[in-house]
């Protein structure tokens, strides 16, 4: 997903758009998105909702009008246009890239850098799937005593997440049906109000609703999501792919495990999973990360921040962590940018935070500058790079063209080492050229080849026809050099005609 996103970022196209968004003042108003630094922070579909009511428009208006100028991503920009969302309002507010795209577009009209926090952007890299479920959910009673206290109406994004089914405030059952046409509902319409019914524009709210206190393992659940949507905004840098196989390694050091299989039975996790895991090979899944936490006795968030864990644990080894594990702090990653301005290797974003495990959201965050430059510069790289490519594959054409027998664009291919693909894309005028050549040079000697074989039968035939003998096709078969020819109706036709200018 990353990489897809900073290619985007890479290709300097639409960020020049967006830069003079930047150096002008905000296109839409600076609207404070609710609970920011709270485990309710409202969701950014909802901050939508809200930015369309304040502007006085509706939000596909709202979208058309600022988005989709800006959006340079197909989807975005067809949906968006249509007023039809397809399937990605349920990534809108989770971890993928959807979200990132929604969240730069947002941060810049809003001219706000903490959109990103109404998402789940920040952990993109700790969970493997979207972590949103597949149709909105909410608490009645939370949305009537936003009413009622006369607040905004929003709606949280810890509601949305696939975990949760439950109000930890009001220990209800969150609602994901319409109580008036009895329809689920989606993240994103086109006439989307917080709080209300997008088919019939029911209100949602409801003053009583049945107990149904949680369990304490939803208990768990809700205290491991929200501490992670609460402490987003002061943190400083986010967990990446590999955090959790070197996290695992140190606590399996920690407790003293000696086996994969010792650990998987301690932590009541399957070990073949484990060892993918800590070989970084895969991140765990959702449920295998609060199973994990859980055994440890500890938090998601405390999983990854925390170095000294409190393990409940018989003999402990303290390991010191190497420091190309640590999660990189600040200064770390403003060190290691301006280093990489000055290195004469051209890298993107991507690679260098690849390289030296940190988040590049974290580096986009706090160094916009820094990054841009390394962008600017991996860009005309790359350029570079193209170019030197391109000239390269001409000249191995232009050198091909030399060939006294024409050579079809697979020999090129082999004889040249250069891909067939790649080479149309590089240089397609004259990768046609060497195809229609060789076309030429195929029909000719197809030709000749014809000829040749006309001429032996005709010269057969008469010598035959000399002797007294009918020159019957299966008596030239008998002297011609390939038999096999008169499969092909063309020599029959021509042994006819022969035959005919000899009188028979
Ligand atoms: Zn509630
Ligand atoms: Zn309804």
């Amino acid at each position: 997903m990353n990489a897809i996103l900073d290619r985007l970022l890479e290709n300097g196209e639409y960020t020049d758009f967006l830069e003079h968004l930047l150096s002008t003042r905000s296109v839409l108003y600076n609207l404070e998105p609710v609970g920011i630094g709270t485990p309710y922070v409202e969701s950014l579909t909802s901050y939508i909702s809200r930015l369309a009511f304040t502007h006085n428009v509706t939000v596909s208006s709202l979208l058309k009008g600022t988005v989709v100028p800006m959006a340079d991503k197909k989807y975005l920009k067809n949906n968006l246009s249509e007023g039809v969302f397809g399937s990605t309002p349920k990534y809108i507010n989770g971890n993928s890239q959807v979200s990132q795209d929604y969240v730069k577009v947002f941060e810049i009209l809003t001219g706000r850098n903490d959109i990103c926090y109404l998402t789940m952007v920040s952990w993109t890299d700790i969970f493997s799937q979207n972590i949103i479920g597949n149709y909105r959910k909410w608490c009645p009673v939370c949305l009537n005593k936003m009413i009622f206290e006369s607040k905004e109406v929003y709606e949280p994004l810890i509601w949305y997440l696939a975990d949760i089914n439950k109000c930890d405030v009001h220990d209800t059952l969150l609602e994901d049906k319409c109580p008036n046409c009895k329809r689920r509902l989606d993240f994103m319409y086109s006439n989307f109000t917080a709080g209300h019914c997008p088919y019939c524009s029911t209100w949602l709210g409801d003053c009583k609703s049945k107990k149904e206190p949680l369990n304490e393992e939803e208990k768990f659940i809700h205290v491991n999501y929200q501490q992670l949507i609460k402490m987003a905004p002061s943190l400083l840098s986010f967990p990446t792919k590999n955090s959790s196989s070197i996290i695992l390694r140190r606590i399996m050091e920690m407790l003293g495990f000696d086996s994969i299989s010792k650990f998987a039975k301690f932590l009541e996790v399957d070990s073949s999973g484990l060892s993918m895991w800590m070989s970084n090979k895969h991140i765990p899944s959702r449920k295998s990360l609060l199973q994990i936490v859980k055994k440890l006795d500890i938090t998601i968030y405390e999983y990854f921040y925390k170095e000294s864990l409190n393990i409940k644990k018989n003999a402990v080894k303290t390991v010191d962590i190497q420091g190309e594990n640590k999660i990189k702090s600040k200064e770390e990653i403003e060190y290691i940018l301006k280093k990489e301005i000055k290195s004469e290797v051209s890298k993107s974003i991507y690679q260098i935070s690849r390289e030296y495990n940190f988040n590049y959201m974290t580096a986009k965050k706090h160094f916009p500058e820094l990054c841009k430059i390394i962008t600017g510069n991996y860009s005309s790289y790359k350029k570079e790079q193209i170019k030197k490519k391109q000239v390269d594959i001409e000249n191995k054409l232009i050198d091909a063209f030399k060939k006294v027998i024409p050579i079809s664009l697979s020999e090129f291919s082999k004889v040249y080492g250069v891909p067939v693909a790649t080479a149309k894309r590089y240089a397609p005028e004259l990768c046609k050229q060497l195809v229609d050549r060789y076309k030429s040079y195929v029909a000719e000697q197809k030709r000749e080849r014809i000829e040749k074989n006309i001429t032996e039968i005709k010269d057969i035939a008469i010598a035959l026809h000399r002797k007294g003998v009918y020159p019957s096709i299966k008596r030239i078969q008998k002297e011609i050099s390939d038999p096999n020819i008169f499969i092909k109706g063309v020599y029959r036709d021509k042994w006819r005609e022969i035959i005919e200018s000899l009188g028979y």
